[in-house]
């Protein structure tokens, strides 16, 4: 498992080249110790990630006010810097970030511009939510002269970067939760036990919830589907299914005419039936190969998303097990 990588160690160079000299002593005087916070006013969270964004939701509860950068409904790979992130940044006592690299390319640049030291990793307002989590390596093939990697390259990174969807395993909600919990009651040290309480109260709802899950998907161990983007390797992973190939060849490449037709072949060679994609992907992608293999295609939400109707972590399994659950069922009987 990949230790988790720095985001915002870029940022956080610069931010010290920026005070100069006297830089050390600055940046420590800026910091402010997590008694100083008055309990009484709302926390400012900011989560990069509307999922994060939910889940900071229920556990900081009445104590935060929460805004969120990418919606749930967007593409979160394909994100450009604005000037409003740094804005929300620059007033945020924490910030909830999904990690592994998946804000590559805009977070560090926000962070720099939001001028708040605080919020930085390493910092004690700085949530890198995959501590903890059991993270998938992506095979060097699977990214080797894709954009993100090449990104990664740019600012230091090395090959060895971990598969960034591990929100989407149900199981790994209440780390994510307990990273955020553990976080908020660092920098408001008076409200600490309450969110220990919200937090334990959320694992203890959550848990009755990922059993019936969990049982729901039990018939469909083994069975293999094709995934438009490496998305869905975590939920899979959890429920014993097996990935039979993706329609991107490497990470958020998109498929050539020829590689497609490889795809569909083989597809139809193994009798697999299902493809699963994401909201945001190529419709017309999706449904030409679903056409020319006779597999279904569902097309399922990838986060919480207010957008989609889906407003907390609950929501968001339930509906994404209420039509994955029958489509298999389906793709086994027929
Ligand atoms: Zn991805």
């Amino acid at each position: 498992m990949p230790t988790p990588r720095s985001l915002t160690g870029a940022a956080i160079v610069l931010t010290a080249a920026c005070l100069g000299a006297s830089g050390a002593t600055a940046h420590d005087a800026e910091v402010p110790r997590p008694e100083a916070r008055r309990s009484q006013s709302a926390l400012n969270v900011v989560a990069t990630l509307e999922h994060y964004g939910a889940i900071a939701k229920l556990v900081g509860a009445d104590r935060v006010k929460v805004n969120v950068i990418v919606k749930g409904s967007q593409n979160p790979h394909t994100i450009a810097v604005k000037p409003s992130y740094s804005v929300l940044f620059n007033k945020a006592d924490l910030l909830v970030a999904n990690g592994q690299l998946i804000e590559l390319g805009w977070l560090d640049t926000a962070l720099i511009n939001a001028r708040n030291a605080n919020i930085m990793e390493g910092h004690p307002g700085f949530v890198n939510c995959s501590i903890g989590v059991d993270i998938i390596p992506y095979a060097s093939e699977e990214i080797e002269g894709t954009p993100f990697f090449i990104l990664n390259l740019g600012v230091g990174g090395t090959m060895r970067l971990g598969n960034h969807h591990y929100w989407l395993d149900p199981g790994n909600t209440t780390i994510i939760a307990k990273n955020i919990a553990d976080k908020l009651a660092e920098v408001d040290l008076p409200n600490a036990p309450y969110y220990r309480g919200t937090y334990e109260q959320f694992a203890t709802h959550f848990g009755e919830h990922l059993k019936e899950w969990d049982k729901q998907m039990e018939p469909f161990r083994g069975m293999q589907l094709v995934s438009y983007h490496r998305s869905w390797n975590y939920l899979l992973r959890r429920h014993g299914l097996k990935v039979f190939d993706y329609i991107e060849p490497k990470e958020t490449l998109p498929p050539s005419a020829a590689y497609m037709a490889s795809l569909v072949d083989r597809m139809k060679r193994s009798g697999v039936k299902i493809i699963l994609a994401e909201t945001y992907q190529n419709r017309p992608i999706i449904d030409e190969i679903a056409r020319q293999t006779g597999a279904k295609a569902l097309i399922l939400p990838s986060s919480v998303s207010e957008d989609l109707g889906i407003k907390t972590p609950f929501d968001f399994f339930d509906r994404l097990y209420r039509e994955l659950v029958p489509a298999l069922q389906a793709a086994r009987t027929s």
